[in-house]
């Protein structure tokens, strides 16, 4: 799995968006006035949604978005992933 991540300025209020592209891999848009610590947070918590395949599911986003926040999330099990940074 590759997922691109993008440091930018996001619209006021909105701290992190992930985008499932046409190839399958995923692009993470993140605030790039966020803390570090906020930036992992956030970073943390959209791989969350990624690792939940929450792009194919048809769950209401606000039910995910409350599964995702109560469940224990681990920061392991990226093995499988590439991760690629990018500053705009
Ligand atoms: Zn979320």
């Amino acid at each position: 799995m590759n997922i691109n991540i993008i440091l930018a300025r996001l619209p006021r209020r909105v701290h992190a968006m992930t985008k499932l592209n046409e190839d399958d891999t995923y692009t993470i848009l993140l605030d790039a006035n966020l803390s570090r610590e906020q930036a992992i947070k956030e970073l943390l918590h959209e791989l969350s949604h990624i690792k939940g395949n929450d792009f194919s599911s048809e769950t209401q986003a606000t039910l995910l978005e409350g599964m995702v926040r109560q469940s224990n999330f681990i920061s392991d099990g990226f093995e499988d992933i590439n991760f690629y940074y990018h500053v705009v």
